[in-house]
């Protein structure tokens, strides 16, 4: 166990955990919602929303879903950081899998300020891959209080919680929490009313509801705490949209999350293929440089080019839904893809799994096809190279004739195309979001909170 007892003077509060998991699966949410509740009893005051942070989702030794927990609070006199930092630790400790797959890590920031490097923490979490050693660094040079439990891989999602502001794009989701005695059982809700829910709402909510394969998408699986979860823009709409829902089933209670799902926020860095990391995650603008194979399974393949004329392989996965349209792709079309690093291994190089395409341009394709007679109309036959064309019909034979180019018509169209609903990643983010995505500043101390963002039945 690793472990450090620094303190400094000032009632700021940033707590961030990662990983969890129990066999009640996504429990850092749970356990984020369980400490919520000790806080609320202890009277402090909540700076944001807890904010629910998607990392870099290629990362193979992730938990599911990679979420990490972050919550900002001013202490009152009542309470104080070493009291927090225990209980959540001794939670970690009786809830979590350690040693079965968890390796929770917790990190508490006792100040106004954030550091620019724990910023920065979180930039790269989004994208890259970091060690567990350069997040224990940073805690203690910052004076950080911190546990890592098993190989305090978890450390790593604490840290980049806490640096991760959302100051401008993020979304909301509210989580609504079964009693311990019904998980495991399964969850009871009539799609009429998530119907009904997702017509009313959307695109104030999202992923709610996919009419086009008739699936519910608020409900997880597995013996997890959670109920359901219901995406969203704003607060208020996501309260209501609970209420829509008229769960029948006895709850623990809800949580209103501030998030990065929904962003494609670990696309936002442009990668160039000359330095390119398995398992990393970003955006190219290339060209095409083969035409699309199909393989086996549906998959398409295809290898692309980036301005620096680096080649590699990229693939979009017959589950995306993104087949015919990267199937029709051709060689030179100028393309944007966003994409996860899968490793190389003995059979194949490094491939970029396609996560979006955004069609920039499309080139004119030809089909060349042999001149027609002049006199029958009739499409003529090649003599050889060189050796001009006779016409089938009349056998007449022109040696200066050549053949002539068709402008062949495109069956795709540029703009962006993004996976199907059925196969979103949490951080995928949503067509109708491209646009609007949030800009306003909307930092920690800023934050006026919705009244109900979170309660606990009796
Ligand atoms: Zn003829």
């Amino acid at each position: 166990m690793l472990m450090s007892t620094n303190t400094n003077e000032n009632n700021i509060l940033h707590i961030g955990f990662d990983d969890t998991d129990s066999k009640f699966g996504r429990c850092t949410t749970h356990l984020a919602f369980k400490l919520v509740s000790y806080l609320n009893k202890k009277d402090v005051k909540f700076l944001d929303y807890p904010l629910l942070i998607r990392l870099n989702p290629n990362i193979p030794w992730k938990t599911r879903g990679n979420g990490a927990v972050c919550l900002r609070i001013i202490m009152t006199k009542d309470n104080n950081s070493e009291n927090i930092f225990d209980f959540i630790k001794n939670e970690i400790e009786k809830n979590s899998a350690i040693g079965k797959g968890a390796n929770p890590g917790l990190v508490c920031l006792q100040s106004k300020e954030i550091p620019n490097e724990i910023k920065e923490f979180n930039r790269l979490a989004m994208f890259d891959i970091l060690s567990k050693q350069k997040a224990t660094k940073i805690a203690q040079k910052y004076n950080l209080k911190y546990v890592g439990f098993g190989n305090g891989q978890g450390l790593v999602g604490a840290m980049a919680a806490i640096g991760c502001l959302l100051t401008s794009d993020h979304t909301f989701e509210i989580l609504a929490y079964r009693k311990i005695k019904s998980c495991g059982t399964s969850r009871i809700i009539d799609p009429i009313n998530v119907m009904r829910l997702h017509d009313a709402t959307f695109p104030s909510t999202f992923n709610s509801y996919d009419h086009i394969n008739k699936r519910i998408l608020i409900l997880p699986h597995g013996s997890d705490p959670v109920f359901c979860g219901i995406r969203g823009e704003d607060p208020q709409v996501l309260y209501n949209s609970l209420k829509i829902l008229n769960i029948k089933e006895e709850l623990e209670g809800y949580m209103i999350y501030r998030s990065n799902q929904g962003t494609g926020m670990h696309l936002q860095n442009e990668l160039k293929f000359s330095m390119i990391k398995s398992f990393t995650a970003g955006y190219s603008r290339c060209i095409i440089v083969t035409n699309p194979q199909v393989i086996q399974g549906g998959h398409v393949l295809f290898i692309v080019e980036d301005d620096s004329k680096n080649t590699c392989w990229a693939a979009v996965y017959e589950p995306t839904g993104l087949t015919k349209i990267a199937s029709q792709l051709h060689r030179g079309d100028q393309i944007e893809i966003g994409f996860g690093v899968r490793k190389a291994t003995s059979k194949h190089p490094k491939v970029l799994n396609i996560e979006y395409i955004f069609i920039h341009q499309l080139v004119q394709i030809y089909n060349t096809v042999n001149p027609i007679c002049k006199d029958c109309r009739k499409r003529m036959k090649s003599e050889g190279k060189n050796k001009g064309y006779q016409c089938k019909k009349c056998k007449r034979i022109d040696k200066t004739n050549k053949k002539i180019s068709l402008l062949k018509t495109r069956l795709i169209k540029e703009g962006l195309y993004i996976p199907t609903l059925k196969a979103h990643r949490h951080l995928t983010k949503p067509l109708h979001r491209y646009g609007k995505e949030k800009t306003k500043f909307f930092e920690s101390g800023n934050v006026k909170l919705y009244p109900k963002w979170f309660e606990k039945f009796r």
